[in-house]
């Protein structure tokens, strides 16, 4: 199994899971926060067409998720799993018989990749994130969330590789020129993650096996990759040049897990 990011921060994230069984490659694409074209041309970079990807997975209805999501699940019939909440969210599109609903806890298979999604407190109707396996390694993947839940933790357990939103620096927030009601629902328990937070999850499911720790979704304003990194680090006892930072722009390559 491998992954990808193909950009990730406020202005948009998406990130590619994909798995081989035998002569067959299955591969989903969590969020499409980006235009159509920008989108294609960002999965060319990661050597993909949109015809390769088997299902679209979007989290919540935040437009740095959706994106182009409802564009590309039409234009090339790719079954898009979201949950009830967020097809509200999103005006119920009917996508052609190609909307398929996910719900906390229950598995979706793509192939030989297994989805669990996930129940995360985040400010959108129905907010998921997923756990990704290909019944061997497994890859957590947490964005949009603003506190940490038994629950949370439970699905980043016994991960290989891990994809964690490290959105603010709080003092750099604290500090920020944004109106003191955004810099609330920010840092607020349904709002995002801050380094520090994102560094008590690692610690509490860090393990001898884990192999890769993506920080993912940092804000450009109230963050820097060398803070995430240091964070991150400090939590789970690699080096900080060892933790990989997605960039809004080029995201990251793959990554194998294994
Ligand atoms: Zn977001
Ligand atoms: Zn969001």
């Amino acid at each position: 199994m491998r992954f990808c990011s193909l950009g990730s921060g406020s202005s948009g994230n998406a990130t590619v899971v994909e798995a081989r069984d035998g002569p067959r490659t299955h591969r989903v694409v969590i969020d499409c926060g980006f235009s159509l074209r920008e989108f294609a041309s960002r999965l060319a970079r990661a050597g993909l067409q949109p015809e390769d990807l088997d299902a679209i997975f979007v989290t919540h209805e935040h437009g740095d998720h959706v994106g182009c999501a409802l564009a590309l699940s039409r234009r090339h019939g790719i079954p898009l799993w979201t949950s009830r909440g967020t097809w509200r969210a999103i005006g119920e599109p009917g996508l052609d018989g190609e909307i398929r609903f996910a719900r906390d806890g229950e598995t979706i298979d793509v192939g030989s990749l297994r989805l669990l999604p996930y129940t995360v407190p985040h400010d959108a109707a129905e907010p998921l994130q997923l756990r990704c396996t290909d019944g061997a390694r497994t890859l957590g993947v947490l964005t949009d969330a603003g506190s940490i839940t038994p629950h949370l933790l439970d699905h980043l357990r016994g991960c290989q590789a891990l994809l964690l939103e490290c959105n603010h620096d709080a003092q750099m927030l604290a500090r920020s020129r944004y109106p003191a009601s955004v810099r609330a629902r920010i840092g607020g328990p349904h709002g995002h993650l801050c380094n520090e937070t994102a560094g008590q999850i690692l610690g509490a499911v860090v393990h001898g096996g884990l192999r890769h720790v993506v920080a993912a979704h940092l804000s450009e304003q109230n963050n820097t990759p060398e803070l995430a990194r240091q964070a991150l680090a400090d939590a789970c006892g690699m080096r900080p040049e060892d933790i990989v930072v997605a960039d809004p722009v080029l995201g990251v390559d793959w990554l194998d897990v294994g």
